[in-house]
């Protein structure tokens, strides 16, 4: 039985990519932090919680990873955690560095001490790319330009990983994945918190939804489909990184549009309120990724248009809170 190891599983991405490792007969560990009382709410919403073996550990503190690595040795690890909040970056950038960049450095030497065939995968971002563009759109060939700590920890780890691969012929990819989304997306993210404020509005609980800039635009997919990219770069013969994304942008604004007419409320103007406190120092307007060689080479395509993925997230909100009132 082939097995693989998650960090950063009870987040979004993590539990998705569980669910696809299981039906594929895998045994999957999951690092978790410690905590007083863990939340397994992800995991509970895809029905996985008690399949999953926990280890605990923490990207931040190496021998905690040296003692995992050297324990399981595990056939894939998939390094998923992340002080993943681009906002929170400025306020904690010196954590957002400690464990999204020194953290996966921490990884990587403890793969290469303990388990050096361990296949690797490096959750990369768009953010990576920041205000650098080629003709609109983004690549792999399309230079960095990161504007925020978190885009800037992410280009460290991202350049980690590729060395790692080069000086010790490491299987260690990047997957370059541009935002995706789904109904266990954190609260904090523009694309959940307008889902939920938006349900929030239709059951009565709320009156207005405060978000900051509208007008960047970002290319929005369904992270059920991207944890498919994730294992496919994998099972290649050769690690090489790769950009994720469906290659269609759109506005804050239009996914609030549609999320406020998904739930049938007319006049979303007069619920959205301009809350400075949600703008960013620096912001990064427009996210446009070309995936055309995780089409070509992995085989990879989206599968679930933007209006679907609205569509998804508003009712699984709409219904989250008509269940807690039942
Ligand atoms: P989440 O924020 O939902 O999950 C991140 C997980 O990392 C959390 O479960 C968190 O644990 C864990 N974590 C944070 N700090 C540590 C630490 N020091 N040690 C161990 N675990 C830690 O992120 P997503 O699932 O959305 O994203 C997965 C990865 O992909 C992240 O690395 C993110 O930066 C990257 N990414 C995401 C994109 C997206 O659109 N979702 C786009 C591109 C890249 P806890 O529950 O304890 O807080
Ligand atoms: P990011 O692309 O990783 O920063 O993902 P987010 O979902 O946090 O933000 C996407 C875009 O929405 C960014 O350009 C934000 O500036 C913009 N945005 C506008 N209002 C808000 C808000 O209230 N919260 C968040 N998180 N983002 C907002």
């Amino acid at each position: 039985m082939a097995n693989a190891l998650i960090t950063g599983i009870l987040g979004q991405d993590g539990p998705y990519l569980a669910k696809l490792l299981l039906e594929k007969n895998y045994k999957v560990y999951g690092m978790i932090r410690r905590y007083s009382t863990p939340q397994f709410d992800n995991l509970d919403y895809l029905g996985i919680t008690n399949k999953i073996e926990y280890i605990e550990g923490d990207l931040t503190d190496d021998a905690s990873l040296l003692n995992i690595i050297k324990n399981v040795r595990p056939q894939e690890v998939y390094n998923l955690a992340a002080q993943s909040f681009v906002g929170s970056s400025w306020e904690q950038a010196k954590l957002t560095t400690e464990i999204n960049a020194v953290g996966v450095l921490n990884l990587l030497s403890a793969i290469k001490l303990f388990s050096p065939t361990s296949k690797f995968y490096q959750a990369s971002t768009s953010e990576m790319f920041g205000l650098g563009n080629d003709n609109g759109y983004q690549d792999e060939n399309t230079p960095f330009h990161p504007r925020s700590p978190y885009g800037i920890s992410k280009v460290y780890a991202h350049w980690m990983t590729v060395n790692f691969r080069e000086s010790y012929g490491m299987f260690a990819c990047s997957g370059i994945l541009f935002n995706h989304e789904s109904p266990i997306r954190g609260i904090q993210f523009v694309t959940r918190k307008i889902s939920d404020g938006v349900a929030k509005i239709k059951v009565g609980l709320a009156k207005d939804l405060l978000l900051g800039d509208l007008e960047p635009k970002r290319d929005w997919g369904f992270a059920g489909d991207y944890v498919e990219a994730m294992y496919k770069m994998l099972q290649q013969e050769k690690p090489e990184d790769f950009v994720v994304a469906t290659g269609e942008t759109h506005t804050v604004k239009e996914f609030v549009e549609l999320a406020f007419k998904t739930a049938g409320i007319d006049n979303w103007q007069s619920y959205v309120k301009s809350d400075p406190r949600f703008k960013r120092p620096a912001e990064v307007p427009h996210l446009q990724g070309k995936s055309d060689k995780a089409q070509k080479a992995l085989g990879w395509k989206p599968k679930t248009p933007f209006p679907d993925l609205v569509k998804m997230m508003v009712e699984a909100d709409i219904k989250r809170y008509q269940d807690k009132n039942k």
